[in-house]
């Protein structure tokens, strides 16, 4: 989990943003949205998006207790998080950084020497 200075914490947690996906054409929106206002899901393709959890429930530590912004129940374990997020259709998306997969490259020649060694065996064989 990414590591935030004790004032951006306290900020993000304040600060119910959620994000949002069309399951259509894919697009991402940002929104504001107070907790009488939970159930206002936005509409894009004429349908309604999908919710992600952003910020404000992402960055709990696994020692840190909050109260839900969903329902105000308290959540005081990183087991009862996942938990809660399930019951209420929310994913939790990751600050994880995934890697770029990296490119292999063979040693110049090795493909030659490769097949040189397997026809040299072939012929040795017979
Ligand atoms: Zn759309």
């Amino acid at each position: 989990m990414k590591q935030t200075g004790k004032t951006e914490k306290r900020r993000l947690k304040k600060v119910p943003i959620y994000e949002f996906k069309c399951p259509e054409c894919e697009a991402y929106i940002d929104k504001f949205l107070p907790l009488s206002e939970y159930l206002n899901v936005p509409e894009c393709c004429d349908r309604p998006m999908d919710r992600l959890l952003s910020a404000p429930a992402a960055i709990i530590q696994d020692n840190t207790c909050y109260r839900s912004q969903l329902n105000g129940q308290m959540i005081t374990s990183r087991r009862q998080h996942r938990i809660h997020l399930k019951d209420h259709g929310c994913i939790e998306v990751g600050n994880e950084k995934i890697p770029e997969p990296k490119a292999i490259e063979s040693p110049a020649g090795l493909k030659e020497t490769v097949i040189e060694t397997v026809n040299n065996y072939k012929h040795k064989k017979r």
